[in-house]
């Protein structure tokens, strides 16, 4: 009996005949699902169009939310390539700390990493527009972090509500993404970073700053 493990479900061939069973049926867990179909697209060499270099053919890097819908649909929409650009995301495409990992990214892409232009781009519709700490906070509650937890949170200085918000509109999310790198005292003055907004439907984009400006 020969099985073929498929994301979402397995393909059972046994006495000549071919048996699909969802991986709902047979209980596997995600892990167990990904770490099955893994086992197979390995063994298959299925990596091998995908093989390319760690510096990025087109010397970019790109700061983008980690939207779903952006996961496929910007990479097309900008022309982008495997192997074409550094890509970092984070919920907003906003850059909060100067001195946190999203930005360090950056300065790794700049310095060692041979990118040339930096493209900070947010996105319609997106949940991070509006977003209030609140939101956030009263869900994590219900999914049971207690009190206590969020206190001791606050005991150690953390400005919260400060952290956990978003942007009042997705052009002063980039703008502000933008500034951060700009006048960021680690960034070369020579690299542009530009700002832009993508529709999640169409993939449109919408210039919001000009790099070279
Ligand atoms: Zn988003």
């Amino acid at each position: 009996m020969e099985e073929l493990v498929c994301y979402n479900e397995y393909k059972v061939f046994f006495l000549g005949k071919t048996f699909s069973l969802m991986r709902e049926v047979l209980r596997l867990s995600k892990l167990e699902g990904i770490l099955a179909y893994n086992d197979k697209f390995v063994r298959r060499k299925e990596y091998m169009p995908y093989q390319t270099g760690k510096y990025p053919g087109d010397k970019i890097l790109v700061v983008t939310c980690m939207d779903t819908r952006l996961l496929e649909l910007l990479p097309k929409a900008m022309n982008i390539q495997n192997g074409d650009a550094k890509v970092v995301k984070t919920a907003g495409a906003l850059i909060t700390s100067p001195y946190g990992s999203v930005m360090r990214s950056i300065l790794v892409g700049v310095s060692l990493l041979a990118v040339e232009e930096v493209f900070v781009i947010g996105h319609h519709d997106c949940g991070m527009i509006g977003l209030e700490s609140g939101m956030v906070l009263e869900r994590i509650q219900q999914m049971g972090v207690n009190q206590e937890a969020l206190d001791s949170v606050y005991d150690q200085g953390v400005e919260v509500e400060k952290w956990l918000c978003g942007c009042g509109e997705v052009e002063e999310g980039v703008m502000q993404s933008v500034r951060m790198i700009r006048n960021h005292p680690l960034f070369p003055s020579n690299i542009p970073v530009h700002g832009l907004v993508i529709d999640p439907n169409t993939g449109k984009l919408d210039e919001v700053v000009r790099g070279y400006e």
